[in-house]
């Protein structure tokens, strides 16, 4: 049916008093449970998703925690003391409280950071001590600092958990041995003519780490023990198979090698829901020894492996990929057109990201799905710690109400020293539950470098890739509004009292007499312009001779642009 101006006006203006109407009473509904849900940054539509790609380590097989990082930790103790480090330092026991993903940490002064999404520091810690405010001023000028890869260190990989908390522990055993004096780029053994930069100390635990994962006893560790390390769903096949029903492609593209991705993916797939069906036949393509981020650049020659000895064959694979092959390396640019995928058609899900997320998003504008195990943990503080949430309002409440009166002609100065001692103790409470160095996402207010990643470069983001289990493959996600301070502390007009508790029926009752009284001001406005425009014309007739095509803007008269929708999506509206 089609609308006349008006009708649509009257339509339109009916719509966005409800949306009134549900912001007061309750705004949209989300009906899958907290740990089960998919959140959304951008919009995406999964009907629009043909491939469906999946990183393996921590994305379709989860760690189970702490034990791996335990295991890595005290892999790379026995590694340093190998390669000199004092003895003392196997006392150390893995903590899990310590270490939060996306610090940074400053390899000129050993201090872990984390920042804002600009490299203003929130808290800075050397070792195992919080450096105050004004310490950290004589360190970082404005307490700023600029990521600068030959300076900064990102630890942004759950992989990384166990080497951030060792950092601390290394750097805050030095800071505070009796045979070492503490300097702001390094420390000095007393007894001898030794000085260690932390730079080298960065150097020789990330040295460590690469060890223990690469050539170490770590792989051999988690591959016989996998109860203990690695968690096991019966949800993961019936996925794959309803993404199959609904004829999508799926591939796998991890930076394993291939002996360690087929028995962890064995482990994973023996679960009654497989009915012994082996793990590559719920694969269209598998891409291991990845080299992410590279694979989204240059890449690495593809090649095939032999399955039956794990070998790679000789000579660079040129195509077809065939399903149930193994192939190794290659590139995203090779690899989507031997599969013929286009970028918006795949949906990656990956923890990584760097790796994962922001490579393939900037580069080849992959749709993706960032797994943050840790959101399990940060949505219990946030639905737990309520009392705190609402003590903060309490006190920002109280804080308007100080000035209320006040204007600019005034002398009275509020004295505000105890709530601002109590708005910093909430806050400082409210970091506290999250952990030692607070949440993942932000520091009181303030959001982190990780949370902003995380925006910018997730277009959805869960706990877990199985949460996808729980939409249908026609679900829209949908991202909520972004609001601005003007927009989150402004509110929206409503054209009747939303305080008498009226039915929906009633309210558009309402609704409908109060829009006819606008619409009757709307009319009396619209024929005062159609006027104008008359008179306009009237003079641009009478200068015909204008070479200027337009001479003003028009209003678009239908729907352009849609920046909520895929973009394809919108232009078949
Ligand atoms: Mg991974």
């Amino acid at each position: 049916m089609a609308y006349n101006q008006r009708e649509y006006a009257y339509k339109a203006g009916i719509e966005m008093d409800l949306n009134n109407y549900t912001a007061s009473h309750g705004a949209k509904k989300f009906y899958r449970e907290v740990n089960h849900r998919v959140f959304v940054n951008r919009s995406l539509h999964l009907e629009k998703i043909k491939f469906f790609g999946f990183d393996m380590d921590y994305t379709l097989a989860e760690y189970k925690s702490p034990e791996l990082e335990s295991a890595a930790f005290k892999f790379a103790i026995e590694r340093l003391i190998s390669m000199g480090y004092p003895s003392a330092i196997s006392d150390f026991e893995y903590d899990s409280k310590f270490a939060i993903r996306g610090l940074w940490f400053d390899t000129l002064h050993g201090n872990f950071l984390k920042v804002d999404p600009y490299g203003n520091i929130l808290v800075c810690v050397h070792g195992f001590e919080f450096l105050k405010t004004h310490e950290i001023y004589d360190l970082y000028p404005n307490k700023f600092v600029q990521l600068n890869e030959q300076r900064i260190y990102v630890l942004n990989s759950l992989f990384n958990q166990p080497e951030t908390y060792l950092l601390a522990c290394i750097v805050d055993y030095f800071s505070n041995s009796k045979e070492f004096t503490k300097t702001p780029d390094g420390v000095k053994k007393n007894a001898d003519d030794l000085f260690m930069p932390y730079r080298s100390i960065h150097t020789d635990i990330r040295h460590a780490f690469d060890w223990v994962h690469d050539q170490g006893s770590l792989k051999k560790e988690t591959l016989s023990n996998l109860d203990k390390y690695i968690m096991k769903d019966e949800r993961l096949p019936l996925l794959f198979d309803r993404m199959r029903e609904h004829n999508k492609k799926i591939f796998l593209l991890t930076n394993s090698d291939y002996q360690y991705t087929d028995k962890i993916m064995d482990y994973l797939f023996d679960v009654k829901s497989a009915n012994g069906r082996k793990w590559t036949k719920y694969f269209d393509y598998i891409v291991v020894d990845a080299r992410k981020p590279l694979f989204f650049s240059e890449g690495t020659i593809l090649r095939q492996v032999d399955t039956k000895t794990g070998a790679l064959k000789i000579g660079a694979h040129v195509g077809p990929i065939e399903p149930g092959r193994v192939y190794s390396g290659g590139s995203c640019d090779v690899f989507t057109q031997l599969i013929g995928a286009k970028g918006r058609d795949v949906l990656y899900v990956g923890d990584h990201i760097f790796g994962d997320i922001l490579k393939s998003k900037k580069k080849r504008g992959w749709r993706t799905f960032l797994v943050i195990p840790e959101l399990q943990r940060e949505l219990e503080v946030w639905e737990n710690k309520n009392d705190l949430f609402v003590k903060l309002q309490v006190l920002d409440i109280q804080l308007g109400d100080l000035y209320k009166d006040l204007d600019s002609s005034t002398n009275i100065k509020p004295d505000l020293t105890q709530l601002r001692t109590d708005i910093r103790k909430t806050i400082h409470e409210m970091d506290m539950s999250y952990g030692i160095l607070g949440s993942l996402f932000r520091c009181g207010s303030r959001q982190t470098h990780f949370a902003n990643q995380v925006t910018r470069f997730a277009d959805i983001y869960g706990s877990t890739c199985l949460n996808l289990f729980y939409y249908p493959f026609c679900y829209m996600f949908r991202a909520p509004a972004m609001l601005m301070s003007h927009e989150s502390t402004v509110e929206h007009t409503s054209l009747f009292d939303i305080s008498t508790n009226v039915s929906l029926n009633e309210a558009l009752k309402r609704l409908q007499a109060k829009q006819l009284a606008k619409l009757n001001d709307a009319q009396k406005q619209a024929t005062d312009e159609i006027k104008k425009a008359d008179e306009e014309q009237k003079r641009k007739v009478e200068r015909k001779d204008s070479q200027v095509p337009h001479s003003k803007p028009a209003q678009p008269t239908e729907i352009t642009h849609d920046a909520d929708f895929d973009s394809d999506e919108a232009d078949s509206n």
